[in-house]
């Protein structure tokens, strides 16, 4: 049986490398992106998994895309909340718009990408949501009250969810990943880099596919006690 899957933010980065993951493993993927077309189009070249835009902190949107995605490949039963932004700024210089545009994707993207498929999700008693957090999300990074704000709410979705699924064999799990080398990092200036990497004691950024292989475990029959959890993957970076 070919299980259908969505990876909001899967045509760069982690969530690229997720797209592939679960690829590889069988599902049939849908990968979004928000306005990349380029970046898209050489992913679908490459990869062979269709890519989908829309604006996960758009609710009508997202429900709009979720309809085409499962007109175009069946139900989703495997959704993988990746889509993120940083607007980083100390708190007395972030601006109302660099707080509300991270809410808007990273926590509300949230909720618009797994409420229209909760209720499929619920009515054929099987699903599995996995949702991006960050290790910023678990202990705070200065500059970044935005986006550690979503990154602990989404923590919070994911536990209540897992209490609200059981019951429909759905599970809802987090991961938390450390520094990864996507675009995300590498727009951090080359000194600060350093500086994060001499703080991470495997001494290396994570690779997009050690997070992926991380989706792939969550999403599989295999992880059907484990819900309400978060992995942490940070190369020893933090403890909870
Ligand atoms: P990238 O910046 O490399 O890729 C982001 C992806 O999300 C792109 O596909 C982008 O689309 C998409 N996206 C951004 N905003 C929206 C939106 N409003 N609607 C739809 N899609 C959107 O990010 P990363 O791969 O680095 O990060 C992926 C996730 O992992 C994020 O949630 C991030 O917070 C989290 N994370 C990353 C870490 C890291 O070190 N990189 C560490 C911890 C967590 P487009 O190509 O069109 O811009």
């Amino acid at each position: 049986m070919t299980r259908t899957a969505l990876v909001t933010g899967g045509s760069r980065g982690i969530g690229a490398a997720i797209s592939q993951a679960l690829k590889a493993q069988g599902y049939s993927v849908a990968a979004t992106y928000a306005g990349n077309d380029e970046a898209a189009a050489a992913f679908t070249a490459e990869t062979g998994i269709k890519t989908y835009k829309w604006n996960v902190g758009d609710y009508e949107d997202s429900k709009a895309g979720i309809a085409q995605v499962e007109a175009d490949l069946g139900p989703i039963e495997v959704v993988v909340a990746n889509a993120g932004i940083t607007r980083d700024a100390p708190f007395h210089k972030m601006t109302p718009e660099q707080w509300q545009q991270v809410i808007d994707t990273n926590l509300t993207g949230v909720f618009n990408t797994i409420h229209p498929i909760w209720p499929g999700m619920r009515e054929r008693k099987f699903g599995r949501v996995v949702v991006i957090s960050s290790i910023n999300g678990q202990k705070g990074q200065f500059g970044q009250v935005n986006y550690a704000a979503t990154k602990a709410g989404d923590l919070g979705i994911i536990k209540s969810l897992a209490q609200e699924g059981a019951r429909f064999n759905i599970t809802a799990n987090a991961i938390c990943p450390g520094y990864i080398g996507t675009d995300m990092v590498m727009a951090v200036p080359e000194k600060v880099r350093e500086s994060i990497i001499a703080q991470i004691p495997v001494g290396r950024l994570g690779e997009p596919e050690e997070i992926a292989r991380c989706v792939a475990f969550l999403a599989s029959d295999d992880a059907g006690f484990i819900t309400g959890s978060t992995i942490t993957a940070n190369g020893g970076q933090f403890f909870v």
